[in-house]
């Protein structure tokens, strides 16, 4: 007995490429090799200390029981006003529900929305659990590609060439990962203006990273837009601003029909989330928000001085980010050298090669999308990092 007794959905399944590399990571670092981890996409910094005291008193306060399955009450209110306060969003406490991450909430919306054969635009590169989610959906994925040289941004004349009249949803990362860029206000306006054409189109718009954002005109909210504010689902959550990455909280914010359709899925296959992380977030949404500007800061410089030493390894092609922790250099120079023993054939060849030689984790574009690159978390200190970039450029020149 064996993998194909595994249903058919699982054995067509792709294994998450980030938590794949991280896992390997530690595999080796247990063995006691000094391997610097810059796979997984996860803030290097502790959750605030406000927060966390919320979810002591939470748990002395006997919060210890199952919650309402959107989420309590108060939290979903905090949700609405921080939507307000940031967003120029206006959803009720009804249009919220809560969920188990910001994974789990996007998920659930391509479970509650797409049919057997309805197609789902992804702009890429994309975030690799994406065409994994729509698979699940038994939706089809349709890859609407973002060039290099206009920052892996997909123009909205792609986009409205990928419409067909079996498009249910299209789905981005704004501020992206991997590539770190971020959609202007006016880049989203125009995909709005196609969304409006094609009423029965979705969008689902994820802003997880919505604090870690550089760009001077600051995050935008597609779903601020009135007239096509019931056709958006905005994804959000604490993980990434908040550093609050293994408390699980995340959430969607849709119209009530939708709200409704999600808390269901969840009714039958979750339940409302943690009750404790949920007393957390309610102080994370409510503010304030310094601590989360002090990260941002810190990315921000490390992004600095992670591009430029990237920028200095020959053949390495690298864009600057605009907001998220990660660089995403163009490797593909390399494809088909070798030092020796190894031929890298492509991004995966080139990771595991890196892997095993600098003892440097970093994942594979191919996951994202994009083969030609590789994805480099920057939340790490800046003492890992320019050793992290040393090596990598110590280990490249071996490959001729
Ligand atoms: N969307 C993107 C683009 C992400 O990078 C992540 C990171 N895990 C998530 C969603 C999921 O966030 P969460 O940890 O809240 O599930
Ligand atoms: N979003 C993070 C990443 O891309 C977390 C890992 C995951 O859930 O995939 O690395």
């Amino acid at each position: 007995m064996s993998v194909e007794l595994l249903a058919n959905r699982i054995n067509a399944l792709e294994e998450s490429a980030t938590l794949g590399m991280t896992k390997r990571a530690r595999e080796l670092s247990a063995q006691g090799h000094k391997v610097i981890s810059l796979s997984v996409g996860e803030p290097d910094f502790k959750t605030p200390k406000h927060i966390c005291d919320a979810a002591k008193d939470a748990i002395d306060a006997g919060f210890h029981g199952y919650s309402p399955v959107a989420g309590y009450p108060d939290l979903r209110k905090a949700i609405a006003d921080k939507l307000r306060r940031d967003n120029n969003l206006e959803w009720n406490p009804e249009n919220i529900v809560v969920s188990t991450g910001a994974k789990h909430s996007l998920a659930n919306v391509l479970q509650v929305l797409v049919n057997p054969g309805d197609e789902v635009i992804i702009f890429s590169p994309y975030w690799v659990s994406y065409s994994e989610m729509v698979k699940l959906a038994e939706g089809k994925t349709v890859i609407c590609e973002g060039a290099f040289d206009n920052n892996f941004k997909v123009t909205p004349e792609q986009f409205e060439a990928a419409i067909t009249p079996k498009t249910k949803v299209v789905m981005y990362a704004s501020p992206n990962n991997p590539t770190g860029s971020v959609y202007t206000e006016d880049e989203l306006r125009a995909i709005a203006e196609i969304v409006k054409k094609h009423p029965n189109i979705f969008i689902l718009a994820d802003e997880i990273y919505e604090y870690i954002n550089f760009t001077e005109g600051g995050h935008f909210s597609i779903g601020s837009i009135p007239e096509i504010k019931d056709r958006v689902i905005t994804v959000n959550g604490v993980a990434k601003g908040h550093a609050m990455t293994g408390w699980r909280i995340g959430f969607t914010a849709s119209a009530k029909w939708i709200a409704e359709g999600v808390e269901k899925l969840q009714g039958q296959v979750t339940s409302g989330t943690n009750s404790i992380a949920q007393k957390a977030a309610t102080v994370a949404f409510n503010g304030p928000l310094d601590e989360a500007y002090k990260m941002k800061d810190a990315y921000n410089r490390r992004r600095g001085l992670v591009v430029g030493l990237l920028r200095e390894i020959p053949g390495f092609k690298v864009n600057m980010p605009d907001g998220a922790f990660y660089a995403f250099p163009d490797i593909s120079d390399y494809f088909g050298k070798s030092d020796g023993k190894t031929i890298i054939k492509d991004s995966d060849d080139f990771c595991m090669w890196l892997l095993a030689e600098a003892l440097v984790a970093t994942v594979a574009g191919s996951g994202f999308g994009a083969p030609n690159c590789m994805r480099i978390s920057t939340a790490a200190s800046d003492e890992q990092l320019v050793e992290a970039c040393e090596r990598i450029k110590t280990a490249v020149a071996k490959l001729q």
